[in-house]
């Protein structure tokens, strides 16, 4: 009774074992894919952004250039007025006016020079970081497909686990599907431990040898008193891998 419990035991830590490890590797797609959204989120904000700068800096490129235009057009026409007014004004005069306007001109000059340097930075940088978000969209939705897919496989996965783990569970009386229970709560997947040459595999914890003599006859489930997973009787050889799943429990005479 108690061997095949152990036997049940032994599969069901099987079993959890590898929901355990679906689970994690679906959680671990849906994070990556979280993280991914996430960042072209962001990327989409700052292109927002950019794209405001790149509009107002344009307009403030056109204003200046306007300004300046404006200002040309005016040294022209003072200079053709002055030059017909003639012997009115003193050369000297018409000189000095002409060079106010024209410093002034330098001005605006300048500082449409640097709108359009501003715009044109604005602009480049909108282009990169479009670029890098086609990208980032691109990789984003070939991955996620790929995730999709192996989501998808493995919830099929641990739904049909889940069930063998319900079949298995049923063979097993209240007691010892709670203890069972409780252990793998706080062992995810890692409930059973086997024991082999006096010692628990999974923390390395020798057993009192009264305890190791119960294991080996295995009329009764313990626990091991280090790690307190459920102990089941693995052989007298200190060799082989610990672990739930790993090697089956030896069987006995
Ligand atoms: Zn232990």
């Amino acid at each position: 009774m108690v061997k095949d419990a152990s036997k049940t035991l032994f599969a069901l830590g099987g079993i959890d074992k590898e929901v355990h490890e679906l689970s994690g590797q679906k959680v671990e797609i849906e994070a990556k894919n979280e993280s991914f959204s996430a960042r072209i989120t962001a990327y989409r904000a700052k292109l927002e952004e950019l794209q405001a700068l790149h509009e107002e800096s344009s307009s403030r490129q056109a204003i200046e250039e306007t300004r300046l235009r404006e200002e040309e057009a005016k040294i022209v026409e003072r200079r053709k007025q002055l030059t017909t007014l003639g012997g009115a004004k003193s050369a000297k005069l018409i000189e000095r006016e002409l060079d106010i306007a024209t410093r002034a001109m330098e001005t605006m000059e300048r500082s449409a020079m640097e709108a359009l340097e501003i715009a044109e930075r604005v602009f480049q940088e909108r282009e990169n970081l479009n670029e890098r978000l086609k990208e980032l969209e691109g990789e984003f939705s070939s991955d996620s497909e790929d995730g999709k897919g192996k989501v998808t496989t493995f919830t099929k996965q641990i739904d049909s686990l889940n069930k063998k783990r319900d079949n298995l569970l049923g063979k097993v009386d209240e007691r010892l599907k709670n203890l069972y229970n409780k252990v793998n709560m706080r062992y995810p997947g890692d409930g059973i431990s086997i024991v082999k040459a006096g010692a628990c595999r999974s923390c390395f914890r020798s057993l009192p040898a009264q305890m190791y003599n119960q294991v080996i006859a295995g009329n009764m489930l313990l626990q091991c008193p280090g790690c307190s997973r459920i102990l089941i009787y693995g052989g007298d050889s200190a060799g082989g891998s610990s672990g739930g799943s790993s090697g089956a429990p030896e069987a006995r005479a």
